[in-house]
């Protein structure tokens, strides 16, 4: 079991009670859904299904191509473009389950079908600050994955005996990368006991690992180098270190969604820095991610500045002004953070 003081989770009976007998499902997840997202979704929805519920996974907009793999993608309904038809699954589904995210807004418009629908609404999460709207809550920030929400719920149901390969090796692919390959520190004992459990049903994972991170675009490797030598900026004072990248760019590169997933980590991975962002011009607006080493918190600080959140040492964020303009807003705050961000080991060389 996760355990810790940070704990919303509901006796799951609940949960059993609201899929006692088949019923329509709507499983949901946050727009541009990354492998937990989906793999959750994905997983969750084919355990249902085995349960004989009939069960549509809606993800707000498309995700990347190295998620396609997964068992029940081609199945998956995208809203942005099938508005209506989504607005009519939701509006008669018995349930919605919302998978990864903790405020509907992260749904883009579908938070707000989703919100005026008479089904029975379910959350199974791991961001802070979860709002308050679900007939049934699984939900803490001690869990490193949605998907080691999602196995410990099935387990707790005494449906683990239902996880096939297929099950198992989505909910492998969203822990293994939400614990950035088990090297974030919320990789915990628990994290690989649940793996040894998907390992036992069958999940293959140096094959999950090939298809997430060794699936490659010869674009993308080039996009990186481009970033990495023309487009990160280290500001030693701060341990801080960013990459601002321009439409021009994203276009070069013929930039597709899921590229520049894992950009940031590179900023971060430099001795001496604790705070690293990715600042990225998507034309319909800037989208920022954040990460941090150690206490600062990236998720207070995208929420005070970048209408955005997360957890502490990932968020994200957005912002409406240009892209240099972005640019000078972040470097400008910085100076408010220097006592937090300042000291720590300098070996930039
Ligand atoms: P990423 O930088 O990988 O897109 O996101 C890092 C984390 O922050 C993820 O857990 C993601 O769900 C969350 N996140 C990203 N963008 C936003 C945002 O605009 N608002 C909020 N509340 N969370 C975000
Ligand atoms: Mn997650």
């Amino acid at each position: 079991m996760v355990e810790g003081e940070d704990l919303q989770m509901q006796n799951v009976e609940i949960f059993r009670e609201l899929i006692k007998s088949p019923g329509k499902i709507v499983i949901t997840t946050h727009h541009k859904p990354d492998a937990d997202a989906l793999g959750s979704s994905l997983a969750l929805a084919r355990l249902l299904k085995k349960k004989g519920h009939q069960v549509q996974v809606i993800s707000p907009t498309d995700y990347p191509d190295f998620l396609s793999w997964m068992e029940g993608n081609d199945d998956v309904l995208i809203f942005e473009g099938n508005e209506t038809k989504s607005s009519e699954i939701v509006n008669e589904a018995d349930l919605v389950c919302c998978l990864d995210f903790s405020s509907l807004d992260r749904l883009n418009d579908l938070g707000e079908i989703v919100a005026a629908s008479r089904s029975k609404k379910v959350l199974i999460d791991h961001h802070l600050d979860p709002d308050d709207f679900a007939d049934f809550t699984y939900w803490t920030t001690d869990a490193a994955a949605t998907a080691e929400l999602v196995y410990q719920l099935i387990a707790e149901l005494g449906e683990d005996e239902l996880i096939d390969r297929a099950i198992a090796e989505c909910l492998y692919a969203g822990i293994m990368t939400d614990t950035g390959n088990f090297k974030h520190p919320n990789t915990t004992e628990h994290v690989f006991e649940v793996c040894a459990q998907l390992i036992r049903h069958g999940a293959d994972t140096a094959h999950v690992a090939k298809l997430i991170y060794d699936s490659n675009t010869v674009n993308r490797i080039k996009f990186l180098g481009f970033a990495l030598s023309e487009r990160l900026t280290i500001l030693p004072e701060y341990n801080t270190a960013y990459f601002a990248v321009s439409q021009e760019d994203l276009k070069r590169f013929n930039s597709q969604t899921g590229d520049t997933e894992g950009l940031v980590n590179y900023a971060l991975s430099i001795t001496g820095i604790k705070f690293a962002a990715l600042i990225i011009d998507r034309s319909v607006m800037i989208k920022i991610s954040f990460r941090s080493i150690g206490d600062f918190s990236v998720s207070e600080f995208s929420r005070s500045h970048f209408e955005g959140g997360g957890h502490k040492n990932a968020a994200g964020g957005k912002s409406e002004l240009s892209l240099e303009a972005t640019v000078s807003k972040f470097e400008k705050l910085l100076e408010k953070y220097k006592d937090q961000l300042s000291n720590h080991i300098k070996t930039y060389a």
